[in-house]
């Protein structure tokens, strides 16, 4: 190793009573210090991977902080041990951070986002929204594949619940991610109003909460969906069957039917303007063409519910919605 530049001699090594952290390497050059945890790691992929440690080495007269174990100490401000350890464990086990197959913490993806900014190490920031864009998605088929705490899909690379939308959109409004909006707007108007109003605290201590003005957005933005989710519904209520219909009599008298459960079972199911209708071939005991007739006249209103979601959140003058082309990473 090397620590040219830095001049520490070895009447620097002072006593420190730092917490060792979990990644801690005997052959590292270097000792990172958050909240009285300590880091030792190799200065050479710190300058690889971040330009803000980069600098830090290149500066000819470093901070004095003294040493540990021989190794010079820099110390990390406004830096929780939490998210040190994280990007850290990033740098170090690339394979479980950096591959979508492997499903992680909402709040995980949150601190990438965060650190990668940052500490400008492109490589976390842009996997982090790449992972954000995969579970809040700009076309409705990829949203269909998708999962949430509700959700209509079953693959996600995140563990996502819908109360994490309330940091997604600070994430989005700070990082200028404003495609994940609607998205995450129409999963806040899923929330119960205690979460609304209290907004939630992470893993890590940070609390998140929606501005008022957000939060009025999603109270009136809920009221549209309901209206929505009702539309979604209305087939049954006006029960007219397809005009393929093969079994006219038969298939009327089941939409007749399917209105008390419809009220009692379906209606008061929470705000999901945008869930597909697998539910229709389960729930009723229709002709083919009529199945196939109203799983059109669903897809229609889906579809419209999807491309309205800017102008149901009032975020038309942020994103243009659904985004052209679509966004990479
Ligand atoms: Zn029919």
């Amino acid at each position: 190793m090397s620590s040219e530049g830095l001049n520490h001699g070895q009447n620097d090594e002072v006593e420190h009573h730092y917490i060792r952290g979990d990644v801690w390497f005997d052959d590292g050059n270097v000792v990172l210090v958050a909240e009285g945890h300590s880091f030792r790691v190799h200065r050479g992929m710190l300058i690889r991977k971040s330009l803000v440690f980069a600098d830090m080495f290149a500066m000819a007269h470093p901070r004095d902080d003294g040493l540990v174990e021989g190794c010079p100490i820099i110390p990390l401000f406004d830096t929780s041990k939490w998210d040190v350890a994280h990007m850290l464990s990033a740098f170090y086990d690339p394979e479980r951070y950096f591959d979508t197959g492997v499903r992680i913490s909402f709040d995980i993806v949150s601190s990438m986002l965060r650190m990668g900014h940052k500490y400008q190490i492109a490589s976390i920031k842009d996997h982090a929204i790449r992972r954000l864009r995969l579970h809040l998605p700009p076309r409705l088929q990829d949203f269909s594949e998708s999962a949430c705490d509700g959700g209509p899909g079953e693959k996600s690379a995140i563990d996502f619940r819908s109360r994490h939308a309330i940091a997604v959109i600070s994430l989005a409004r700070r990082f200028e991610l404003y495609d994940l909006l609607p998205l995450s707007f129409y999963f806040c108007s899923r929330l119960n109003p205690q979460q609304l109003a209290g907004g939630y605290t992470d893993e890590e201590g940070i609390h998140w909460s929606l501005s008022d003005e957000d939060r009025t957005r999603c109270l009136v933005g809920r009221d549209t969906i309901r209206g929505q989710c009702t539309n979604l519904y209305s087939f049954v209520f006006e029960g007219a069957v397809s005009p393929e219909c093969s079994k006219v009599g038969k298939c009327r008298a089941e939409l007749v039917a399917s209105r008390t459960v419809t009220f009692i079972q379906l209606l008061p199911r929470d705000v999901r303007a945008l869930d597909d209708c697998k539910w229709l071939r389960e729930e009723f005991q229709l002709c083919e063409d009529c199945l196939e007739h109203f799983e059109s006249l669903h897809f229609e209103e889906r579809k419209r519910n999807w491309d309205t979601l800017a102008v149901t959140f009032d975020l038309v003058d942020v994103v243009e919605w659904p985004p052209v082309p679509v966004l990479t990473p």
